[in-house]
């Protein structure tokens, strides 16, 4: 049979197919082959009652985000604060390049707006212009923006991620509060070590599949390597065919188009100041990730 896995729990792997969910197990050769099964995949599995099967196999993943670990995820859905937390810039290009590097799409969602004088909101309309410019929706918390949000739903694989306190819980209680109860557990045990933490669990809601994940206030860019991170930026990507140089990484190159741009106007140079930041970081990351990413 062949179903798609929407929880993992101790060790059980819920697996969805024909309108049944089955308790399932993974097969022992999966250690071996150092492959574990992430909540999103779609997997061939046996069972011959709804509590006692194994996964078999793995379909080819599309993609797959390690925290919360998911894999096959159509779009992000990126919850921010324009105050307490401050909006911050850096933090939301950071989310953009993790979803770009695994060819999810984003959505960014913008909440607290209404703790906002008219000049600040002005601000955020500015924001929101800008980066749809580089071709990513974005909503600000008003009175229409969660009927907004529920249309992107449909026959999609949605992750909410978003910065610590932004209003995540409350934004996710407005939906379904079943959704919302789930992420008060996962929060409440974090603190307790990283069985529950691994608790990732697929919603139906408005005919698609939502999962939410615990509140982050930084994010390390784990799996990028230097020479892909320009290609993690769409507005450098869509200026870089009229680099001189085709592998131009937009620092100190002569004829770079992307600087050029930058100099007009035409891209942020918060976006830019960003991407040196984060060429700086990945170029000095040490080489941790694979072993650690092995021994899960
Ligand atoms: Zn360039």
């Amino acid at each position: 049979m062949q179903g798609q896995i929407r929880k993992a729990l101790s060790g059980f792997y819920y697996v969805y197919s024909n309108g049944e969910t089955y308790q399932t197990r993974g097969r022992g050769n999966f250690r071996k082959r150092k492959i574990s099964p992430l909540v999103g995949d779609f997997v061939e599995f046996e069972s011959s009652n709804q509590t006692d099967g194994y996964v078999l196999d793995i379909l080819p993943r599309r993609n797959m985000l390690v925290r919360p670990n998911v894999s096959n995820v159509d779009q992000g859905i990126i919850i921010m604060s324009v105050v307490e937390p401050n909006f911050s810039e850096n933090l939301l290009d950071r989310f953009l390049v993790t979803l770009e590097n695994e060819g999810i799409s984003a959505v960014i969602y913008l909440t607290k707006l209404d703790l906002l004088n008219n000049e600040g909101k002005d601000k955020f309309q500015q924001i929101k212009r800008d980066y749809q410019a580089i071709g990513y929706p974005v909503i600000l918390a008003d009175d229409n923006s969660l009927e907004q949000l529920i249309a992107l739903f449909p026959n999609h694989l949605s992750v909410f991620m978003g910065q610590s306190g932004a209003g995540k819980s409350t934004l996710l209680n407005a939906i379904s509060p079943e959704l919302s109860l789930a992420t008060d557990e996962i929060s409440e045990s974090l603190g307790r070590g990283k069985h529950t933490t691994r608790h990732v669990e697929l919603h139906p809601i408005n005919n698609g599949l939502v999962a939410d994940t615990p509140g982050f206030s930084s994010i390390d860019f784990l799996t990028i390597e230097p020479v892909d991170l320009p290609k993690m930026f769409p507005e450098f990507v869509a200026q870089s065919p009229n680099c001189k140089f085709r592998e131009c990484r937009h620092l100190h190159e002569p004829s770079c188009a992307v600087k050029e741009a930058l100099e007009k106007g035409q891209i942020l140079q918060s976006r830019y100041d960003n991407y040196l930041q984060f060429l700086e970081e990945v170029e000095n990351r040490k080489p941790v990730y694979q072993k650690k990413k092995r021994g899960n």
